[in-house]
Parts: structure tokens; sequence; C-alpha cells
């Protein structure tokens, strides 16, 4: 099969716009991933440069062999800056531009400039350097990097790997060769047209796909945590809490609950504002999350309620919890002494069993309890044969 080479590479030029504008379209919809744009110029800026690379023989060889080439370098520094960014790192402009700056350097060098295969060469090697770069950052963030990087990672490393192949073994194609189709290089140059548009498409695919999955996730993110406070909220405590429970249930442990309410929170936003109330609550927020265990579930599951359960946990185990979130507390140097306060009601699956609804409704009954014994206190669901256990 005879493979027309300024056909493809008009097809190549066509593929690099439709990637790359698409990849522009696609960061202009969600502007928080740059490495979307950058992608995008990637593509433009590849598909400017074999436009200009292909302009030879017009007596402009300055054009094809100097901008051409500085335009798909710049290229190359674009691929790495947008997985450098999408990684969480800033662009480093020195060595986005170095590979075209060290080109424009040769150039300067007759025995460079005159000499396709050395030419041919030392490109290789350059894009061959920025794929390194690019595989690089995606293996040092992959301990941040909770979406799926290694197609992304792979696709990189199968690029590099074929530039490499052509470091060592191209000698170029030349002018006629490549107007008449046949001769030598002709095979391995359309191998590189068909490679770069595989790797264009799937690269921007693969960019896509985890652009979607992070921000599914950040969604993710949102629904189940509590915007004032950071913490949990009411849906994250519901779906982890009867996790919890289940699994203790089946290794036959014993969970605690606690339901914290702060103490006559209405009067403290009454008396120093809404916004020291937001603060205060961040602030319990905080101190829960100090005291509490990895392993702890804790969330705001209603205005100044929070809840924490406590996996392996019994009864003593809770209210030394409990006493020890309410003294922490009311310790803090926010308002005077005496103003910031929480009622703790404590229950435990002992008595309450693993359903979470119950163990919830019954920390209530305790916090009533608590609330009605005069407040800042910690208070066990009052039962018939043991005395409140209020600490
Ligand atoms: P008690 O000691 O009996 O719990 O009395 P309380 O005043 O804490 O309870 P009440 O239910 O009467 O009032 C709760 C208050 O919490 C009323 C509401 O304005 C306030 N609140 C709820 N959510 C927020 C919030 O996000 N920020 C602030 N600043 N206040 C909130
Ligand atoms: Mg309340
Ligand atoms: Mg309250």
């Amino acid at each position: 099969m005879v493979l027309h080479i300024p056909t493809l590479l008009l097809v190549c030029v066509f593929v690099f716009c439709l990637m790359g504008l698409l990849s522009i379209h696609a960061w202009l919809r969600e502007t928080r991933e740059r490495s979307l744009a950058y992608l995008g110029s990637m593509m433009l800026l590849a598909a400017a440069g074999l436009t200009l690379a292909s302009l030879r023989g017009l007596g402009i060889d300055v054009v094809p062999m100097v901008l051409g080439n500085v335009l798909l370098l710049l290229s190359a520094g674009m691929n790495w800056t947008a997985m450098r960014v999408f990684t969480g790192r800033t662009p480093h402009v020195p060595g986005l531009f170095a590979g075209a700056g060290l080109w424009l350097v040769l150039c300067l060098v007759p025995a460079f400039y005159g000499t396709m295969s050395v030419r041919v060469t030392i490109y290789s090697l350059l894009v061959m350097a920025y794929g390194l770069l690019t595989a690089w950052e995606f293996h040092r963030s992959r301990r941040q990097l909770e979406v799926a990087y290694l197609p992304a990672l792979y696709l990189t490393l199968l690029h590099t790997v074929f530039y490499g192949v052509r470091a060592l073994t191209d000698e170029g194609l030349s002018l006629d060769n490549a107007l008449s189709s046949t001769g030598q290089g002709v095979p391995f140059f359309s191998f590189i047209l068909f490679e770069s548009m595989l790797y264009v498409i799937g690269i921007a695919y693969v960019t896509l796909a985890m652009v979607k999955e992070r921000a599914e996730q950040r969604f993710k993110a949102a629904a189940f945590s509590d915007a004032l406070t950071g913490v949990g909220n009411r849906r994250a405590f519901m779906a982890q809490g009867e996790r919890a429970l289940l699994d203790s249930q089946r290794r036959g442990g014993t969970a605690a609950l606690l339901l914290c309410d702060l103490d006559h929170f209405k009067r403290l936003n009454d008396t120093f504002g809404h916004q020291t109330g937001d603060q205060v609550l961040i602030a319990f927020g905080r101190v829960s999350l100090a005291n509490l265990r990895p392993q702890d579930v804790f969330a705001r599951i209603g205005g100044e309620e929070f809840a924490c359960l406590l996996p392996d946990t019994d009864e003593a185990g809770a209210l030394l919890v409990a006493e020890r979130l309410r003294l922490r507390f009311a310790q803090l140097r926010m308002l005077e002494p005496g103003l910031l306060s929480v009622s703790i009601g404590v229950v435990t699956t002992q008595e309450s069993g693993h359903d979470l609804s119950r163990l919830l409704s019954e920390a209530d009954q305790a916090l009533y309890s608590a609330k009605g014994q005069g407040r800042n206190r910690v208070q066990t669901l009052p039962r018939e044969h043991s005395p409140s256990g209020m600490c």
C-alpha cells in the first residue's frame, strides 16, 4: 500500500486542529482545568509546526527547518506543561522553551543545519526528553492523583519509546521522496504521522477522562461535606456511619455514638453575631477532629449539632472521649470563659443495637436529658437499672 505523504500531512494538520480546538472548548467549559488549555495549545502548535515544516523546497528553508521545528518542540514542551499542570504544579517556563531555544541555537551551527540525519536525531531526542519529563510528572504525583492516570502514562511512554527508536534509526526523508511518496524514509515518516495522530487523539481522550473523573470526585466531596466547617455532613455521616456499624456488627464489636449539641447557641448568635457563631461552629469541628481517631466518623448533622460514631469503643471509652471534647471546647479562648459549652448524649451498640437511626434517636434522648440537667455535660441514656452515666 502506497501512502501519499502530502495527504497524510494534511490529514494530520486537520486532526491536530480539530483536537486542539475541542480541547480549548472543553477548557472554556471548565476553566478550572487549565491543563486542557495547555493541551489544546499543544495540538494547535503541532498543527502550525507541521504546516510550516512541510513548506520545503520553496526556497525558504529557514521556515520549515527553523520555525517549523521550533513550533513542534514548543508543542512537545506544552504537552509536558499540560500534564505538569494537571498533576497540580505550575508551568516551568524555562523548561517549556528550552527545547525550542536549543534548536534555534543549534541552527546557527552549519554542521547541524546542513545534516538531516543529525537534525532528526536531535529533534527526536528532545521530544523524548519532554516525554520522559511528562512521565516523571505522573510518577512523582502518583500518590496524590486520585484519578486513573495510567492510560496517560503508558501512552506517553509509548510515544517516548517511539521517538527513542526514531533517534537511533531514522535518517530523515528527502523532499523528492516525500513528494513522490516512495524511497528511503517514506515508511518511517508515514508511521510517524500515524503515531502522532493516534497519540494526539489518545492523549486528548484520556486527559478529558481524567478531568471528568476529577470533577466527579469534587462534586461528590462537596455533596458529602459541610460547607461551613469542612467536616462531613449528615449525608456523609449516615453513609459512613452505616458502613462502620455493619463492620462492627460483623466483627462482633461495640461501637458508641456521641450526639453533641452546642449550648445556648441562639443566645450566643444574638449576643455576638452570626459570624462569631460560625467561627464557634468551625472551632468545635476542629477541636473534635483533633481529639478523635482517624477511624471515627464525625460530622455536622444539623445547625449546631454534631455526631461522632466511635468504632471499637465501649461506654466507658465513649464517656472519656465525650468528656474530653466537652472540656477542650470549654477551654477554647475564643470567648469569655463559661460562654462556650456543649452537651453530649452517649449511647452504645451494646444497649441500642447496630441500627444507626435507633442509635441517633436514643442518643437524642440522652442529650435531651443532659440539657434538662443544666447543659454542659455528658449523659448516657437513663436506664431502669442503672444510674445515669453523667461524668
Ligand atoms: P440549647 O442549649 O437548648 O441547645 O439551645 P440553643 O440555643 O443552642 O438551641 P436552639 O435550637 O434554640 O438554637 C440553635 C441555634 O443555632 C439557632 C440557629 O440560628 C443557630 N444556627 C444554626 N445553624 C447555624 C449556623 O450555620 N451558623 C450560626 N451562626 N448559627 C446557626
Ligand atoms: Mg440543637
Ligand atoms: Mg443547642
